[in-house]
Formats: C-alpha cells, structure tokens, sequence
C-alpha cells in the first residue's frame, strides 16, 4: 500500500473547529500516515498569523524589550485549541523553554519555526500519531540550503518502523545545529520532501480553496477549478502571479513522478486540482479542455527601436541585448520585425535606469525612432492542448476582435504550450473575460 502525505496549511488548522476537519480527512483514509501542518493562520481576515506574532516577539526581544504580552497572546491560542478539543496534554514546558531561548539568543528563524513546531506537537497528540521533529530531519547546509539526500536519508531512517508520524513543516536545521526555516509558506516544501522520502502515491496539499481556478476571480465571477494541470503548465501560470504552492515544492515531487493534489480543507468532497507530469494518462481525466489556464499581469514597458534595414545590421540586436545586460535588465518577450525590434520590460525594473538605458541605445544602435510605451499587460493563454488543436490562436484574436482590444504583441514558444498576448493595462479584465467566455463556457 503506497501512503499519501498530507499537508494542512494555516487556514486548515487555525482554530479548533479546523482541526476537527482536519482529523476527520486524516481517519477517513488509512493511507494518510504523514502528516505536515502549518502554524495556525488566520482565523478571520483581520487576524495574525502565529508565524507573524513569533516573529514580533523575536525582533522585540532583539531589542531587549519585554515581549511577554505578545507571547501570551501566541499560548492563548495554542491553550484554547487544546481545551477546546479536551487534548490530555500541555505546553507549559515549551512555552518556558521557547520564551527563555527568545532572551538569550533571539534568532529570527528559530522563532518563527516554533509556530509549526507547536502546532505539530498538538496535532500528533490530538491523532495519536507519532511526534517526529523536523529539525532532526530537514537538513541545510551552513548557508542555508537544503540537502535533499542526506534529508531523504534522514527522514527514512527515522520513520522506519513508524505507523504514521505528524512532522511539522516550515523548517529543519542546519549541519552546524541552528534552526532554519524555507521563506514564507514554506511547510508546502516540506510536505514534497516527505513525498519524495517515502515515496508517496500522492501528495495532497490541504488549503481553503478547491485546487487552481482557471482564470482569476476577481476578474471572472466563479472560474471553474482546474482538473488536471502539468507542472510545466503551472509553471507558465505561476509566473504570471497565479499561485496557490510555494515555488520550492514543486521539484521534490516532480523529480520523483509524485502527483500533487490540491485540496479544500471546508469542502472535502471536492477533487481539487491534480498536478501531474506530462506522461500521466490524461484519459483519465473527465474534461478535455483546450486550454488549461488565462493569467494576465500588468506593469509592463515596450522598449520600440525602429532603424531602416536593421535586419541586415549584423550584431545589431547583440548591441541592443547589451546595453540591457549592462543596466541590470532582464526581458520577457522580444518580437521584431524588418526595420523594428521591441522589448518588452518591466517597467518597475526600467525605472530606475530608464533614461540611461535610452542615452545608452541612442549610442550603442543609432535608431531611425525610439521610445517607451509605458501601460502594458501581458496575458497568457495556456494548455497542453493547444499544440494539437488547430484555430486556437484563431479563437483568441477573434475574441479580442469582438471585444475592439487592440493586441501589441503576440509570442507563442516554441512548445506550443501557451499564447501570450500584450494588451494596454485597462484591456486586461476584458480580454480575460472573453478568452474564458470563447474558450471554457463555450466548451461546456
Ligand atoms: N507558517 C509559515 C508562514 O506563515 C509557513 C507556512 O505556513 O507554510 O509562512
């Protein structure tokens, strides 16, 4: 019987009555035997997380002040969940032990760790599951990388023999025996390593949403949920700020052909989303949409150069490529044409050198024409389906046409995997709207 790990985030474990959930999903399936939670998060949108508070309480006692008051907030919290859920059991000698560490040597990761740490010790004893902590099996080096075989090693060696265990995530400890924890909402990567070491089925990473919306919804009213994604597909959306996993917990998983799920801790009878490779059997899979995905994002520049007979200037979009390579600027498209090239940039990241880098253009290229359009967006179509369907593109601009959205630019990679069209900032709602409109209610 292969085993699932499972990942409760924040949300899911921010007060007693998600812990009740919690154990529910937990016993109803006997292969959930690893269990990875989140510090408790917010209860209510004006709430703080625990993580948030530790870490007040650290930079307070760096600056020798008293931070008593904050701390008892942090064990009123961790006190109500286990009277509330009559849990036999108590964390006085944790809460000393943390506080009296705080003092003498307040380390900000350290800190901050303690929030899964505790939430682990309170979940393991609320499920009669095994307490295994993460600092004797995450394992960094000096500078604070993971080492992913001596932690797999680790985590096999000390779960060998073991039932099921509740290991905290977030964080693990460095070869020379300081607490480190991965950048925020890291417990997501500790669920993939635990997948990884025991080569799990599934990972399913439990959180307050049913899995990737196809398009966002604060801009389309009630987006389906996505069925199946690759990872390289989320990826393409990820970047586009689409996200719900932190980056990191992607190559655990991937590099061992371990499935995640993406599941609702408050709906548990939804399927989620499922992020697989692209050799997994997609017949398996109910809908078969063209597209999997619409992400836009805004702030972009178009840097425009215009020069007579430029594609006959050998080097001459090195020269280009150069002067952003000497500014520190990095590109996301560049479509060109006979007598034109333009980059598309971020224009928060042009600023500061803006007019350097045309000073710096105007020498390096002498241009017939040059100038910024400043107010870009760029949206990406993606799917896995597209490199087999004919008139996709087609569809595309057929619904910015119907909609009068002019298109500045158009790039499609070379894998086919998505279309990527730029369009001013205040077209961005509307183009979305109409891709999802022309592609997923019309397909329906
Ligand atoms: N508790 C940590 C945070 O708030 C890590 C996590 O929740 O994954 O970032």
């Amino acid at each position: 019987m292969a085993d699932k790990v499972v990942k409760f985030g924040g949300s899911s474990l921010a007060d007693a009555n998600q812990f009740r959930k919690v154990a529910d999903i937990i016993k109803s399936d006997a292969k959930r035997r690893y269990v990875v939670p989140s510090a408790p998060g917010k209860r209510f949108s004006d709430d703080i997380k625990i993580t948030d508070m530790l870490y007040k309480c650290c930079e307070l006692a760096g600056s020798g002040i008293d931070f008593s008051e904050e701390f008892k907030i942090i064990k009123d919290r961790y006190n109500g969940i286990i009277s509330e859920l009559g849990i036999d059991m108590s964390l006085e000698n944790e809460f000393s032990e943390i506080a009296s560490e705080l003092r003498s040597r307040p380390a900000k990761d350290f800190a901050a760790s303690r929030g899964e740490y505790l939430n682990g010790k309170v979940l393991a004893a609320y499920l009669g599951f095994n307490f295994v902590d993460a600092a004797d099996v995450i394992v960094f080096d000096t500078k604070g990388n993971l080492l992913l075989d001596q932690t797999v090693k680790a985590v096999r060696d000390r779960l060998k023999g073991l039932d099921n265990a509740v290991i905290p995530g977030f964080y693990g400890r460095t070869t020379e025996g300081f607490i480190k924890t991965f950048s925020r909402g890291g417990s997501d990567v500790t669920g993939s390593i635990i997948a990884n070491a025991v080569r799990a089925d599934i990972y399913e990473n439990w959180t307050d949403v049913s899995g990737f919306l196809v398009a966002d919804p604060r801009i389309v009213e009630d987006p389906d949920v996505i069925e199946v994604i690759t990872y390289r597909e989320l990826r393409e959306l990820a970047y586009m700020g689409a996200s719900v996993l932190h980056e990191d917990a992607i190559f655990p998983v991937r590099s061992a052909g371990i499935p995640i799920n993406i599941r609702n801790t408050n709906r548990p009878q939804d399927d989620g989303t499922l992020i697989v490779s692209d050799d997994y059997d997609f017949s398996r899979e109910s809908l078969n949409r063209t597209i999997t995905g619409i992400a836009g994002k805004k702030g972009f520049s178009s840097i425009n150069i215009e020069k007579a007979m430029m594609n006959n200037e050998a080097g001459f979009g090195m020269k280009v490529l150069k002067v952003l390579y000497d500014n520190g600027l990095s590109f996301e498209h560049m479509p060109s044409g006979i007598d034109t090239m333009s980059i598309t940039l971020s224009t928060e990241k042009l600023a500061p050198v803006r007019e350097k880098v045309l000073a710096d253009l105007r020498k390096a290229v002498d241009p017939d024409h040059l100038e910024i359009e400043d107010g870009l967006a760029i949206l990406a179509v993606v799917g896995r389906r597209m490199k087999n369907t004919r008139g996709t593109v087609a569809r595309i601009f057929a619904s910015m046409a119907h909609a009068r959205i002019n298109v500045k630019l158009i790039d499609q990679g070379s894998s086919e995997l998505n279309v990527i069209i730029g369009v001013s900032e205040h077209d961005l709602p509307e183009a979305i709207r109409r891709i999802y409109d022309m592609f997923i209610n019309s397909e329906k």
